[in-house]
């Protein structure tokens, strides 16, 4: 049987179903798995490690790394890894995940559910049982198993904060369905070459910020004054903004003048940015801003943090990096 490492990370899954949900202690978590999946044994040898136990919107880059690191050390012993993880930043860690563990060569599969797992309606014994199930086969990536379906983790976005579906991975396939079989689209999985790379650094010096009609550009001016390295621009469509006086176009201009990345991503989910479709769009490309083309916005945010933290060389070669996949995140012609 293959060895799989299942670690703990909190969110619903583990909680005490009330209101407020109720953090268990981690020893109680396994001791939950244990009882309400014992069926698990029959898949693979497993074993626990809970690493934390908190809501995933605490999250933040050190708990990333401590867990890229966990799965670095432990990968000659495992053959798979599942990650028990709240729902509302499993992509940000997902994401963060694939960054930092270049060229993976085995899966490392995030689930959770929307009930805790001792509810008599709980998603989290069917989502950690396909999880465990498809940690087994041979899937080099970093994804989430959420539901019927395995998405590239970098690829996939949280539609949903009720549904049991709660995630989509609108530009990219499911790398897996499970239905009565499991059935795994092998020609989408990536091809790992050469040895695994442990990068786990992380700069924080990035913003996002959504577009909307009659945002005063003027507010944002505050930047020009901060640490602030790379501003993502979450907007409108193909990467439109407005740019009639006053307008972002200026703000954007004195940005990257002043040597910071102004990244476009789209409030759209599906599709992707082309800045070259509008005037609008023409305009904030003249004067420096980057479109992020069919990267999420969550993605796009996590590949600047890794960039501005493996680059020794600043923002230039993070400029020219961003457009360049490191795991799947962005799709190449
Ligand atoms: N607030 C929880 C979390 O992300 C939600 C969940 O797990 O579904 O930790």
């Amino acid at each position: 049987m293959k060895k799989i490492l299942i670690i703990h990370t909190g969110g619903t899954f583990g909680m005490v179903p009330q209101k407020p949900s109720r953090t268990l202690a981690p020893g109680q978590v396994q001791e939950q798995i244990t009882r309400n999946v014992p069926e698990l044994e029959q898949i693979a040898n497993i074993d626990f490690h809970a690493a934390f136990n908190m809501d995933s919107a605490d999250m933040e880059p050190v708990h990333w790394q401590t867990l890229a690191r966990l799965i670095f050390e432990k990968l000659p012993e495992y053959d798979g890894f599942v990650i028990i993880h709240g729902t509302d930043s499993m992509i940000y860690t997902a994401a963060a995940l694939s960054f930092m563990l270049k060229n993976l060569h085995k899966p490392v599969i995030l689930t959770g559910s929307q009930r805790p797992i001792s509810e008599i309606r709980s998603d989290a014994r069917m989502n950690l049982i396909n999880a465990v199930e498809l940690a087994t086969y041979d899937i080099p990536e970093v994804c989430i198993c959420f539901g019927v379906e395995l998405f590239r983790g970098n690829r996939a976005i949280k539609e949903s904060s009720t549904d049991y579906g709660a995630f989509l991975s609108p530009n990219f396939l499911p790398l897996a369905e499970v239905g009565l079989e499991i059935y795994i689209d092998e020609h989408l999985l990536l091809k790992p070459s050469g040895a695994v790379e442990l990068r786990p650094e992380m700069s924080r010096d990035v913003l996002a910020i959504p577009f909307f009609p009659g945002q005063r550009p003027e507010y944002l001016d505050w930047l020009l004054e901060s640490p602030v390295k790379a501003i993502v621009i979450e907007a409108l469509g193909l990467g439109n903004v407005a740019v009639r006086d006053p307008s972002l176009v200026n703000m954007i201009e004195k940005l990257t003048a002043a040597d910071n990345l102004v990244v476009i991503t789209s409030q759209s989910r599906h599709g992707w940015v082309d800045l070259s479709r509008y005037e609008n769009g023409k305009r904030i490309a003249a004067v420096g801003a980057i479109g992020a083309y069919d990267m999420t916005i969550e993605a796009t945010i996590v590949k600047l943090m890794h960039l501005l933290g493996t680059n020794q060389d600043g923002v230039s070669a993070v400029r020219e990096q961003l457009l360049t996949p490191i795991a799947g995140e962005i799709t190449v012609f």
